[in-house]
């Protein structure tokens, strides 16, 4: 039966976190070499204050904290200072600086990456891209936005609203994350099914190089074929290869009309039953496809008090909808939960129409990832495989671990991307090797990749050595060698030679 959504007692996302277990240096943790950059000294700062004032440096260590370790809480770098340009000139002149006296840096937006990207490794200089949040132009044509890349991306969307436009991306760390880092890790999200990633939405961008010079690649055009499309090193590339300064977005028009269904079912094979009759029956409507086990479901439970609004089941479903006419689409929405109830591909549903109801049924999902930083270790992977075998890695994860750990899965089903969270009693590199040697072959085997939309950063920077093309490898390196022959860009992470 379909239902009325009334769940009662969500709590929204808190976007205020406390660093009450602080984890141990990474460079005690991991077996990494300092490289060959200069320590930071007195000269150094006093170039950076007067480049910047003194207000916009970070030296403070209880100040420093927040940039140093990750949202996670699984990385901790020792930066002594973050830097805080408010303009593409200013990071220009930092990293000519930094560059000529090989200091390195590590560039970090909102610092909601999940694999160690954002925070130094050493004693790298952080630098923050928070004050460049200005919001340049909205065309209100064609819906391109033109901003800095240090703009939040709720902000962005809610900007966006009052011309009835929206980001084509959305994500749980949408409240701190910014679009330089969703352009930097090439992020995907909740509706990567419906617009596409970063590499599709993004229609200019403007970076600067190790040695500080400025490209300026920002096309707001929808047809650019002028040559290379030099825009696309920088998308995902992770802050190895340039600094993000300015982007132009594709946004796409806000729908009128949202409808959110919530369904429990009883196994995988009816989950992709229920997949396959989503695309058939909603068509171009089907805006998100979202799926998740009891697992994950009972631990967010435990952790957030968040309870499934129709009871408790093997698997849930979260399917949105998105378009112009409400009645059309309910209709659409209707007819397909019929054919699923009748097939008896699903058990039970409920459906939100109402935008406060949908934000908060989203809520159960969005907030997934904030159950895993309450106690537990857990270890957070995120893959895709081919639809088929979807699963499989969860069930072939959880028999090889036994008793060692909980197994979690859930994620973007409508791209297959899953991700795989494993809670263990501590972190120990034996079994963190012993998840990670089984999983990625595992992945490698199924035909998958090792990163679907959270990149490779400090986290997989071992097991990108063993599954990427060799030639692809050495392309890889001479690239990072002709844009930052010092290595000044966010060494250890991604791609990384000795300097
Ligand atoms: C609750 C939660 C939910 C999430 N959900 C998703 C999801 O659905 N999909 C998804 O893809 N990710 C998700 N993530 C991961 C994360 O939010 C994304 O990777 C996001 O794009 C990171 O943006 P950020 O601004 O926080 O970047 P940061 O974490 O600060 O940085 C990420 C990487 O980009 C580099 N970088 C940042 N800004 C710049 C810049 N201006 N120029 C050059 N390099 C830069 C950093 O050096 C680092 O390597 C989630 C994270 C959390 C905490």
């Amino acid at each position: 039966m379909i239902r009325s959504f009334a769940a009662d007692g969500l709590k929204r996302f808190a976007s205020i976190r406390c660093f009450s277990s602080t984890p141990d240096f990474t460079k005690n943790n991991y077996n990494v070499q300092r490289g060959g950059y200069q320590s930071l000294e007195e000269d150094h700062i006093k170039y950076f204050q007067t480049l910047l004032g003194e207000n916009r440096l970070v030296m403070d260590l209880s100040d420093l904290e927040q940039y140093n370790v990750d949202w996670f809480k699984h990385y901790r770098g020792n930066s002594k200072l973050v830097l805080k340009p408010k303009t593409t000139e200013e990071v220009s002149k930092i990293l000519s600086y930094c560059n000529k006296n090989k200091l390195a840096v590590c560039p970090q937006g909102g610092n909601t990456g999940v694999v160690g990207g954002q925070v130094p490794v050493f004693d790298e200089i952080i630098i923050s891209m928070a004050l460049m949040n200005q919001i340049e132009s909205v065309d209100e044509h064609l819906g391109v936005l033109v901003c800095q890349s240090g703009c939040i991306l709720e902000n962005l969307d809610n900007e966006l609203e009052k011309k009835g436009f929206m980001m084509p991306l959305d994500l749980g760390a949408k409240g701190s994350c910014h679009i330089g880092g969703n352009v930097s890790t090439n992020a995907g999200g909740l509706r990567l099914l419906r617009y596409g990633n970063m590499h599709g939405n993004v229609l200019g961008l403007e970076a600067v190089k190790a040695n500080g010079e400025i490209i300026d690649l920002m096309s707001s055009l929808k047809k650019d074929n002028t040559g290379f499309h030099l825009k696309h090193l920088f998308i995902g590339s992770e802050g190895t290869l340039g600094v993000v300064t300015k982007v132009a977005i594709q946004c796409a028009v806000r729908p009128k009309s949202i409808n959110l269904a919530f369904l429990g079912l009883q196994s995988f094979p009816k989950v992709l039953k229920t997949f396959m009759q989503a695309k058939q029956d909603l068509g171009e409507i089907l805006s998100a496809m979202e799926v998740m086990d009891s697992a994950t479901m009972d631990f967010v439970k435990d952790k957030l008090k968040v309870e499934s609004p129709i009871g408790e089941y093997p698997f849930y479903l979260v399917i949105e909808t998105s378009g112009s006419n409400d009645e059309h689409d309910a209709d659409k929405l209707h007819k397909f939960l019929e054919t699923t109830l009748i097939k008896h591909f699903a058990l039970n549903g409920t459906v939100a129409t109402e935008p406060s109801k949908v934000k908060e049924m989203w809520q159960i999902r969005e907030r997934i990832p904030d159950s895993f930083v309450k106690d537990d270790y857990v270890f957070l992977y995120d893959v895709t495989l081919p639809i088929p075998d979807y699963f499989t890695l969860v069930d072939d994860v959880r028999d090889h671990l036994g008793s060692k750990g909980k197994v979690f899965g859930f994620g973007h089903l409508g791209d297959g991307n899953l991700h795989i969270q494993v809670a263990v009693d501590k972190y120990t590199h034996e079994i963190k090797d012993f998840i990670e040697d089984y999983m990625y072959s595992r992945v490698v085997e199924l035909k998958g990749s090792i990163s679907a939309e959270h990149g490779i950063g400090f986290a997989k920077i071992k097991y990108l050595e063993k599954i990427k093309d060799k030639n692809a490898l050495i392309f890889m390196r001479q690239m990072k060698r002709l844009m930052d022959p010092n290595g000044i860009l966010n060494p250890y992470k991604l791609i990384f030679e000795q300097h």
